[in-house]
């Protein structure tokens, strides 16, 4: 079995402290979603654990199966496993999907000559045209092309944890489903002979939500997790948006803020 184990992550980002201690474990087979409103540092998390520059980890630790990940390159967390799925997919012209996915078999020592038959098979599973496979790597993909070109590098890589950071934004129902239902299935059977796929979703309330059953729902705001629950958490959070949870605000730098305190005395010593 992999686990993944993030304790008390803290990091900041262009000199703002973004994730105040974020918790929480994912191990193979389960669906894990992270819900939390706009700005609150999801993306931030999802970058921080894959290791994109620019991104300062302040404290903390994440192990996947007792490995440092952050003592790792991007390029060698990917190879112990770990998959991101991108919010905003980067374009790389000049690089080939197919190209790029031959040269990550060849580094972890797969087979290369597999990868035809692989993509084609899981692009058709997910509705995906062979067409995008020799095309510059999400360059001028709309938003549904770009989310299934995704989870195309997700199906074919076999990674052991995945996050899927707003998998769902830009697809159209359809799309969605073939999407959602690939993960689902792999977070069941695997990949290959593999043990089952870990997730580690953020969406927001959604029809991804209910094609991917999380097992287990994070409430996150305020760069770390306010709460921990079953799927009725996403519930709750439908029915009463996140003023169910006390967010506290921030200022300019990260650091605890009285702007939200209508009683706060505006002209108090900041130091006192
Ligand atoms: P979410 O995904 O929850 O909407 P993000 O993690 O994208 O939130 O953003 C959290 C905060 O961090 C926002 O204030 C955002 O502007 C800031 N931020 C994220 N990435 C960067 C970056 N590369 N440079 C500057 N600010 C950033
Ligand atoms: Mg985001």
């Amino acid at each position: 079995m992999t686990e993944l184990v993030i304790d008390d992550l803290q990091a900041s980002v262009a000199g703002k402290q973004i994730l105040h201690g974020v918790t929480l474990a994912v191990r193979s087979g389960e669906v894990h979603a992270v819900m939390g409103p706009n700005g609150s540092g999801k993306s931030t998390l999802s970058n921080v654990l894959m290791g994109r520059p620019g991104y300062e980890v302040t404290g903390g630790t994440v192990t996947l199966d007792g490995i440092d990940l952050l003592a790792l390159p991007t390029w060698e967390r990917a190879r112990a496993g770990l998959f991101l799925a991108m919010q905003y997919p980067t374009e790389v012209p000049g690089v080939q999907l197919r190209g790029a996915i031959e040269a990550s078999f060849a580094a972890s020592g797969r087979d290369v000559a597999s990868v035809a038959t692989l993509l084609a098979e899981e692009a058709e599973a997910i509705g995906f045209d062979a067409g995008f496979l020799d095309r510059p790597m999400n360059v001028d993909l709309s938003g549904g092309e770009a989310k299934r070109n995704e989870t195309l590098q997700l199906a074919v890589l076999a990674p052991r944890i995945a996050i899927l950071d707003e998998l769902d934004s830009g697809l159209d129902v359809d799309a969605l489903r073939a999407v959602a239902r690939r993960v689902e299935r792999a977070s069941r059977d695997g990949f290959g002979d593999a043990e089952p796929l870990g997730v580690l979703a953020i969406m927001h309330y959604s029809r991804l939500f209910e094609e991917l059953h999380p097992d287990v729902v994070h409430i996150f705001g305020d760069g770390r997790i306010l709460e921990s629950g079953g799927p009725e958490l996403a519930d709750r959070l439908e029915a009463e948006g996140y003023g169910a949870w006390d967010i506290p605000t921030r200022d300019a730098s990260g650091g605890p803020s009285a702007a939200g305190d209508p009683f706060a005395d505006p002209f108090a010593d900041p130091l006192a």
